[in-house]
């Protein structure tokens, strides 16, 4: 009888590595994925536009470097990942910035993505170390002060990782004495920090949210703050120790950041975001992506014209 036990959990072990290969995820002790699980089967493939004419100095530059450059997220499973292996990147905000670049004329070979954390997307938008950023990027007008938004592609909001076992933390009510984690320049930490009277929380501040994941699962640290869609990656990564509590407590709309004053190109990026959510390519790619972390599909925002 215990032969067959152990015989049959084997199986279920090996079953779920050989399902984690084929997705694209890989499997780690007691069910642990790192890095998402993309259905790489299920992609959309994009179309890649020829003769993109637009008024954009940043895109002439691009098309004559022959590269667009993407800023993007490295750490955030199911949205922004890159394989430490094969330095790939994949996730939801990965498939956008495809989807983008294709109608602008590049497909997957001509982008080059680099990671950019949080505290220096303005930064690297501004000073032209990258030409789009797309990496789980809150539309506000103070960001709007510095660069451009295409977008709201998709409306995410700010949540709460706790540890499997944690009892006493329920939602945003009861962080009251607790350190809580974040990341510096993400507006769900300026939100802790700002609201201190209201949530009482002891922020406690990193630069990369893998950070604040270990500092989760060492005990170091009560609670992790920022979006959902960010938090639900980490607890299906690691869906024996980490769970997410409560409902979401702000509105984090996510657009494409983008140099300010170029308005010819955030139109071109505008318009090729809502071709694809017509066609419904964008929704294919959430599904393959986001969508495998308990993020559920839901009608984007309307997109804003200004
Ligand atoms: N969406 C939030 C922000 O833009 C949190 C996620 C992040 O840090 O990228 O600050």
């Amino acid at each position: 009888m215990k032969f067959r036990k152990t015989a049959a959990s084997a199986a279920v072990v090996l079953t779920l590595a050989l399902s984690a290969t084929a997705c694209g995820g890989k499997e780690g002790p007691a069910g642990d994925k790192t890095g998402g699980d993309t259905d790489t089967k299920a992609l959309p493939k994009y179309k890649v536009a020829e003769d993109v004419k637009v008024d954009s100095p940043v895109l002439k530059k691009a098309q004559k470097r022959g590269k667009l450059i993407v800023g993007a997220k490295s750490d955030q499973p199911y949205l922004g990942f890159q394989d430490p292996s094969s330095k790939k990147y994949e996730g939801f905000d990965i498939e956008v910035a495809k989807m983008v670049a294709a109608d602008l004329g590049f497909g997957e070979k001509d982008i080059q993505f680099k990671t950019i954390d949080s505290s220096v997307r303005e930064t690297a938008i501004s000073k032209g170390q990258v030409d789009l950023m797309v990496g789980t990027y809150t539309i506000n007008d103070e960001r709007k002060k510095q660069v451009a938004f295409a977008g709201p592609y998709y409306m995410a909001g700010q949540d709460l990782l706790v540890r499997k076992d944690e009892k006493s933390i329920k939602g945003p009510d009861s962080i009251k004495g607790k350190k809580v984690c974040s990341v510096t320049g993400s507006t769900p930490l300026q939100n802790i920090k700002d609201n201190k009277s209201k949530y009482g929380a002891e922020p406690v501040e990193f630069g990369k949210y893998t950070d604040c994941v270990k500092q989760l699962l060492d005990g170091q640290v009560d609670a992790m703050t920022t979006d959902d869609a960010i938090l639900k990656g980490y607890a299906a990564e690691r869906p024996t120790k980490l769970k997410v509590v409560g409902e979401t407590f702000s509105e984090e709309p996510y657009g494409i950041g983008l140099k300010k004053g170029d308005k010819e190109l955030q139109n071109a990026v505008l318009d090729a975001v809502e071709a694809h959510q017509k066609d419904g390519s964008y929704k294919k790619a959430y599904d393959a992506t986001l969508g495998r972390s308990g993020s559920k599909f839901e009608e984007p925002p309307a997109l804003e014209r200004d």
